[in-house]
């Protein structure tokens, strides 16, 4: 009989896994002198290419140090505590203790009957997540999914289902800013609202959407005979943080009877931080909210929410009864996942979170998002004190936007320098800043969540910029 305990015996495994974790927690106890990019030697990819799967099975020790040493060595680490590109996944090793279980029991997830109480755990924890964001009444409910791209697109779903119909379909517009996330308006293509009905609407000088101008928007596009059905507002937008003026989208969604969608990935994590919550104040009044854990609440990559304030619009729009799953059929008290998202099989994804909330408790998670506040205005201070910087988005939520503009450079000079200078400092290994462009600008870009990046962290990596931008522009 095949049977992998005979490859691998449980002893051996054991040996295998304990090895393993050990010197993965003995990497992460001296993260801080690590390098934050590993940039592989030259011909490494050729031999990773040069990778075959053999005839014959090879020796578990073998194949997992070579995983180790020769894949997983070589990359950007956005967990580091001086990784401050995109939005960085500080995961908390809680987090990964918790992933260690779900893989381990191996539970379909989908539906209740299957996993009771796993069911019933996901289920309250997305109620007091709702509760969190102000969908307090008792339809409240939500799905976890694998991300923000995902919770997206579940949620314009149901907005779809919920304003439109198969027939006025082909009328349906969307309203987005510009500075919205790539992935609302690669769901809404894929949902079957094509470009020529995505209006991108202006931003004012903080990269908030411009509420006139939507207001304007819908109105002509009214006359024009077309249905507008949903505007997509950001609690923390991924370019500069900025948070859309929610109460007036709710207020000019309501006067229009539009769907009002946040997009929270980044930001929705602010509503546990006693501090700053009120800074997402109106989100009480949206219909549904995305809320990525694996970035600001610390969880290892495959962990976000999709929160809505009526659950049947979920039901509506994702609810199957294929004979199959007769058996398995559950209500709206023991609701099945399957039958309000898009995945069947799938695991149990807010048990992760359910053990690190347990295990730190909110006080403590408050203050860890805190942090990353203080760590961007920490940033800013240190910009501020050298010569030649210009902020030009200020510190908020937890990230900063800057650039260095030396006199007498044209603007695709300096554009060129501020991209040089993200390079040297990715070249150096000390910490990862990339670029973005704002108002046409290329400016450099801090994004700072990780609860233990120190201000001498902050301090350290500004002052490199400083003198890597110096060396390079000769000023
Ligand atoms: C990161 C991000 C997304 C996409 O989330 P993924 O988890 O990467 O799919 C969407 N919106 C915003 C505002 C984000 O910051």
């Amino acid at each position: 009989m095949i049977n992998s305990e005979n490859v691998l015996n449980s002893r051996q495994l054991e040996k295998e896994i304990e090895t393993f974790v050990h010197g993965f927690l003995q990497d992460k106890r001296n993260i801080h002198s690590q390098e934050v990019i590993w940039q592989a030697p030259e011909g490494q990819m050729d031999k990773v290419k040069a990778m075959e799967i053999p005839e014959d099975g090879r020796l578990a020790d073998e194949v997992v140090q070579e995983m180790m040493g020769e894949i997983y060595q070589y990359r950007g680490d956005a967990n580091h505590p001086r990784f401050f590109g995109f939005v960085p996944g500080p995961a908390s090793s809680i987090s990964w203790l918790g992933d260690i279980m779900t893989s381990a029991y191996n539970i379909h997830a989908g539906g209740s009957k299957l996993a009771p109480m796993v069911n019933c755990i996901e289920q309250k924890l997305l109620k007091w997540l709702c509760a969190q964001a102000g969908f307090c009444g008792e339809k409240a409910g939500g799905v976890f999914v694998s991300g923000g791209s995902m919770a997206n697109i579940t949620a314009l779903t149901a907005a779809r289902d919920s304003k439109l119909t198969d027939k006025n379909l082909f009328l349906g517009v969307a309203y987005i800013s510009e500075q919205t996330h790539s992935s609302v308006a690669k769901g809404l293509r894929i949902i079957g609202i094509p470009n020529c009905r995505i209006r991108k609407i202006p931003v004012d000088s903080q990269f908030r959407m411009d509420t006139t101008k939507l207001q304007e928007a819908i109105e002509k596009d009214k006359k024009a005979g077309y249905i507008p059905f949903v505007v997509v507002g950001t609690a923390g937008t991924t370019n500069t943080g900025s948070i859309d003026p929610l109460e007036e989208i709710s207020n000019i969604c309501r006067e229009h009877n539009l769907w009002f969608h946040i997009d929270g990935a980044y930001g929705g994590s602010v509503l546990l931080s006693p501090k700053y919550k009120s800074l997402l104040k109106g989100t009480e009044l949206a219909d549904s909210l995305s809320w990525d854990a694996h970035k600001w609440l610390f969880q290892t990559y495959g962990c976000a929410m999709v929160l809505v304030n009526d659950i049947q619009n979920l039901y509506h729009s994702f609810h199957v009864n294929p004979e199959y799953l007769k058996d398995l059929e559950g209500d709206m008290e023991h609701i099945n996942t399957w039958d309000i998202g898009m995945e069947l099989t799938r695991p149990a994804r807010g048990l992760k979170l359910w053990l690190t909330l347990q295990i730190l408790g909110t006080r403590l998670i408050g203050s860890a998002i805190e942090h990353g506040f203080q760590l961007a205005q920490w940033a800013e201070e240190a910009i501020r004190e050298k010569e030649n910087w210009e902020i030009i988005s200020e510190a908020q939520l937890a990230m900063v936007n800057f650039r260095y503009a030396p006199k007498g450079l044209s603007e695709e000079e300096t554009d060129l320098l501020n991209e040089k200078i993200s390079q040297r400092i990715l070249d150096s290994g000390f910490a990862a800043i990339f670029t973005t462009v704002l108002e046409g600008k290329t400016v450099l870009r801090i994004c700072a969540l990780h609860p233990e990046t120190t201000k001498e962290d902050m301090r350290k990596t500004i002052q490199l910029l400083d003198e890597y931008a110096k060396e390079i522009s000769g000023h």
